[in-house]
């Protein structure tokens, strides 16, 4: 567990450039503009620049941020596109799916798929900028964030969508939940609820779909550490 940090608060926000459509010379004066409010770190959606295949773009914004003494928190954002994999998209209760592509749905975190995909571009960042000295870290590991709607979206409310339901059915959230029944001493055959008629099986089904996230940031977590240059301080988490 890291100590200390909150001796040295940092004052940060969001950074979404569009390496497609804004040019160099828009970034530096964002830049600028966010040292000349005394702002001391952003946090950095870096997917566009893979997107766009723009890595000398991203190097560019990151030794501009070192010049101007602006530390950098790579976040790790919309790695995919439910368009392009409709596969991945979470399975609701009533058999309906997440379509809805807004505020982070990249569907369920137990899909391979996803996790092949964010793990690629975690992968791929500290491979190609993990050494880099703008980057912000703690005890000489850089962070990485991962957004914050890290949770399972599959509808949008704030829009008037239907309240979002608290879990997923896909097959693999199936077998997920069959080996956490084996690993409790439960049946497991017994089949995921629909509802909480059966209140202890419930909260075993919620328990289980608690697990899905935190296991999908370890694993990212752990393959991400193996690929960040030693230089930088050593693993970036174990
Ligand atoms: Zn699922």
């Amino acid at each position: 567990m890291f100590s200390g940090y909150h001796h040295h608060p940092i004052v940060a926000i969001y950074y979404y450039p569009n390496p497609e459509k804004w040019d160099h010379a828009q970034v530096a004066r964002d830049l600028a503009e966010i040292v000349g409010a005394q702002i001391q770190a952003i946090w950095l959606f870096f997917d566009p620049f893979y997107d766009h295949a723009a890595p000398d773009r991203l190097r560019e914004l990151l030794d501009d941020a070192q010049r101007l003494g602006l530390e950098v928190v790579p976040v790790l954002g919309q790695f995919l596109q439910l368009a392009e994999h409709p596969e991945v998209k979470i399975v609701n209760a009533d058999g309906t799916t997440s379509d809805d592509p807004r505020f982070w749905n990249m569907g369920c975190f137990r899909h391979p798929k996803v996790v092949e995909l964010a793990t690629a571009r975690a992968v791929g960042f500290l491979r190609d900028f993990g050494s880099h000295p703008a980057l912000y870290r703690l005890e000489g590991k850089p962070v990485m964030s991962f957004v914050h709607e890290t949770y399972y979206r599959n509808s949008v409310p704030e829009f008037g969508g239907k309240a979002m339901q608290p879990s997923c059915y896909c097959e693999h959230c199936q077998a997920a939940f069959r080996d956490y029944l084996a690993r409790h001493g439960l049946n497991p055959a017994a089949v995921p609820p629909r509802d909480a008629s059966d209140p202890v099986l419930w909260q075993h089904w919620q328990n289980c779909h608690a697990e899905a996230i935190p296991a999908f940031l370890t694993f990212t977590r752990r393959r991400g550490s193996r690929s960040t240059p030693a230089t930088t301080g050593g693993a970036w988490e174990p």
